[in-house]
């Protein structure tokens, strides 16, 4: 097959920094959309595959699953979309389209393992798939959204990831209006899930480790701040949630977490993927429930981006240029981002 060399940031091993390299795109497939990157969101699982803290992370890593950009061409079979139009793309860039999970419209949990944007088996070049810290990429009809035109085009592409990831949980537990929600962990995840909450009419606790954040979660449409450091706050908080989404990055004594839920709540969890330890008379006195979920269907994106169209919804961003990705990097582990770091990807093009 024929490639096209392109510019990219990645990391040769999980203790080196990005720095810039040469990557292969495929040719134009009758499938295929061919997208010129404009921005790139910074996911803190970029950084997790990076340092492959989740282990089986294959090098040279190029990261980025937040991308928005227009189209430059697309293949015979494609009229959903055209060039000049404002697309995205979030973590996954195909799925069998044939299992359970794939014909319910929920790919991420393809029983024949959907393919991540990076690090996930590339069909079509083989090796590994490489993410959006790149001048351009080319992906599958069936897993490219279409952007709103009046939304902030660089404050979209962290709703990529961290936008659906919160959005789906929200929408499967039926999160509704006057609901008593806590979001956990005031990050790129955690300023989205206040805002989705806040939008669906819940009534949205931010539970943080960062009192200096309060004012932050309030304009961002949290209504009270819960400091989880705090045990008066948090026992005047005891069995009192309707539903819990925990984004915290790194393992963490769940068991205050649980305490803070209704008979019958349950506890989401999106970050931390690692062994986690609770005590399962936390669960069982009050029938709650400990759950998981993976971002969302191509299906449910569409809808939220649409959402946020409808509704002026779009992440708060910082701009980077690609060669300060590994200050980046450092700034989010140490928690100092406001709430998402984006890359203006002209700084890999100039
Ligand atoms: P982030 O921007 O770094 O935010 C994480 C937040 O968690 C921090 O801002 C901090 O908020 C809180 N936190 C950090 N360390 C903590 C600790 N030791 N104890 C308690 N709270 C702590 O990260 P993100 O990009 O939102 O991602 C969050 C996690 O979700 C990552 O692990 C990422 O890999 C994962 N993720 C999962 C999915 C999925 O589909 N399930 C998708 C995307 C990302 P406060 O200062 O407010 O406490
Ligand atoms: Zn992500």
């Amino acid at each position: 097959m024929n490639t096209t060399e392109v510019k990219a940031f990645g990391a040769k091993s999980s203790d080196a920094d990005l720095e810039q390299l040469t990557i292969n795109r495929r040719e134009v497939k009758a499938d295929d959309v061919e997208i010129d990157i404009l921005y790139c969101g910074v996911c803190h699982s970029d950084i997790h595959t990076v340092r492959n803290d989740w282990g089986g992370s294959k090098y040279p890593v190029v990261p980025g699953h937040e991308i928005v950009g227009r189209v430059l061409s697309v293949g015979k079979n494609v009229s959903k979309f055209k060039e000049g139009q404002l697309v995205g793309v979030g973590c996954m860039v195909d799925s069998c389209q044939e299992c359970d999970s794939c014909k319910d419209g929920l790919e991420q949990y393809c029983e024949n393992g959907m393919v991540g944007t990076y690090n996930g088996a590339d069909k079509h070049l083989g090796g590994h798939t490489y993410g959006g810290y790149s001048e351009k990429v080319i992906v599958d009809q069936k897993f490219v959204l279409n952007v709103p035109e009046n939304l902030d085009a660089k404050a979209v592409a962290p709703l990529l990831c961290a936008g659906i990831t919160t959005w789906s949980p929200l929408r499967n537990w039926n999160i509704k209006k006057g609901d008593k929600v806590g979001v956990i962990g005031l990050g790129g995840l955690g300023h989205m899930g206040i805002k989705f909450a806040h939008a669906i009419g819940a009534k949205v606790v931010m539970i943080t480790t960062s009192p200096g954040k309060s004012e932050d979660a309030k304009k961002l449409g949290a209504y009270e701040v819960l400091i989880s450091k705090d045990q008066e706050q948090m026992a005047d908080h005891k069995a009192s949630f309707d539903f819990l989404l925990n984004t915290v990055p790194v393992k963490h004594d769940l068991n205050p977490y649980i305490g803070l839920l209704k008979r019958d709540a349950a506890m989401v969890m999106v970050g931390a993927i690692e062994p986690l330890e609770f005590h399962g008379g936390g669960l069982i006195a009050g029938r709650k429930s400990l759950a998981g979920s993976l971002i969302g269907g191509i299906k449910e994106t569409q809808e939220m981006l649409d959402f946020c169209g409808e509704h002026n919804i779009v992440s708060d961003i910082e701009m980077i240029n690609m060669q300060n990705i590994n200050e980046a990097y450092e700034r989010v582990t140490s928690n100092d981002v406001k709430y998402r770091f984006v890359i203006d990807m002209q700084s890999l093009k100039n």
